[in-house]
């Protein structure tokens, strides 16, 4: 016998009717009773997942922060990419810009953000239009960094091509360079194809002295979430994140795991002491506060950003406070923020006022248990996070001051 929902509702309502006959409502209640967890979706254990959207019940404060309390730098933003890759590997110079200054200006503006960091700003003639687009539109509003030339890996002289094209760079005016994780999870001998190159390959020691050398601080992302090394199954916190965009599992395969790409982040680190490092993502491991408080004790020339990470930060609010306390000169202002529509894709990252404004609710307010993105289902895993309530003078190192110092704006 089966039922469906709407039967099951029927059979209720006849069961109601007939209340005078006592003998077939008991049969017909011991019958639904039966029926009930299998056919009902809504009964444990036959909800799918995805369906699931549970709302909170608790009456807590909701604090809406529609402008930041301190003038903002945004130092991780993606406004535009290099327009043509294969296998996380970027080729060649043309870019593809996702967003017009005016259009972002507006949001800025709105969201008290004084300054946006490119980061993918390509390179070459790419990175001349990116400049062209945003930092000279409008001055002091935007800045771009420079990326490596990996298309020209293989040639033979690349350490010293890619030392070259740093300095050119920032005579173009890039402020500084940005890593993606293409260095250690995608990047290979043969471009797209062999042995993976590490992160503390010899071969890019040039491009590092050039930084320094340059004065461009390095953006750098290394690694991912923890849970990104492990099997896609029940115990994986980031189940849902990962179903949806499988490709970026680096389960298996011949990927190193998370802290084998840190213990190669390290000895890069410890070998380039004059080379100023913006450890992206809260240091590559936001699970581990610990681990990334080590890191900034050891190496006093690395500082972190939060972009993408406050879900992580947000669900273990009193040991990031301690954090935040302890690391208060640097820590960075980030947002990883992608315009719509691309930015749609990701919403813990999408460059839009809700996005900063959870940004600002976290950091400046006390509130409890609130989604750390603009979405339906919280994107990264099925959690909330609670506010940070970071006292006035450490709101504005995070917000500003500390980015200010990176960029060389103090005036
Ligand atoms: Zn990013």
């Amino acid at each position: 016998m089966t039922l469906d929902r709407r039967q099951w509702l029927k059979g209720l309502g006849g069961g109601l009717l007939g209340a005078g006959s006592g003998a077939w409502t008991t049969r017909r209640a011991a019958a639904d009773a039966a029926v009930r967890p299998k056919e009902d979706p809504a009964a444990a254990g036959s909800l799918r997942l995805a369906d699931f959207r549970p709302r909170s019940m608790l009456h807590v404060a909701r604090t809406q922060v529609a402008r930041a309390r301190y003038p903002v730098i945004d130092v991780h933003s993606h406004l535009g990419w290099t327009a043509r890759s294969e296998k996380g590997v970027a080729f060649g110079e043309d870019v593809t810009l996702l967003i017009t200054p005016a259009d972002a200006l507006a949001v800025m503006d709105r969201k008290n953000v004084q300054a946006m960091v490119n980061l993918t700003g390509g390179t070459g003639r790419g990175l001349e239009r990116s400049i062209a687009a945003f930092d000279r539109a409008a001055p002091g509003r935007f800045f771009t960094c420079t990326e490596p030339s990996y298309g020209r890996f293989l040639e033979p002289n690349y350490p010293q091509i890619q030392a070259d094209a740093i300095e050119a760079a920032g005579r173009a005016g890039a402020k500084g360079l940005k890593i993606l994780k293409t260095l250690g999870l995608y990047l290979r001998e043969g471009l797209t194809r062999g042995p993976l190159v590490k992160v503390d390959d010899r071969r890019f020691d040039p491009m590092w002295e050039a930084c320094a050398a340059a004065d461009m601080p390095v953006w750098i992302h290394v690694s991912d979430p923890e849970a990104f090394f492990l099997p896609i199954d029940a115990e994986n916190e980031r189940y849902d994140e990962l179903g949806k965009h499988p490709d970026w599992s680096f389960h298996g395969g011949d990927f190193p795991n998370h802290r084998e790409l840190m213990e190669a982040r390290d000895r890069l680190f410890a070998r380039h002491p004059k080379t100023r490092f913006l450890a992206l993502h809260v240091g590559h491991d936001a699970e581990n506060l610990g681990f990334v408080g080590e890191s900034l004790d050891r190496f006093p020339h690395v500082s972190v950003e939060l972009g993408a990470r406050i879900g992580e930060l947000g669900r273990q609010p009193r040991a990031a406070r301690r954090f935040f306390d302890k690391y208060q000169d640097r820590i960075l202002f980030g947002t990883d923020a992608v315009p719509p529509p691309d930015g749609d894709n990701y919403p813990q990252q999408v460059f839009k006022d809700e996005l900063y404004e959870i940004y600002f609710r976290f950091l400046e307010t006390a509130d409890e248990y609130f989604d750390y993105a603009p979405a339906p289902v919280p994107p990264q895993g099925r959690w909330c996070i609670y506010g940070l309530d970071l006292p006035d003078q450490v709101l504005r190192k995070v917000y500003h001051d500390n980015a200010a110092r990176l960029l060389g704006l103090e005036s």
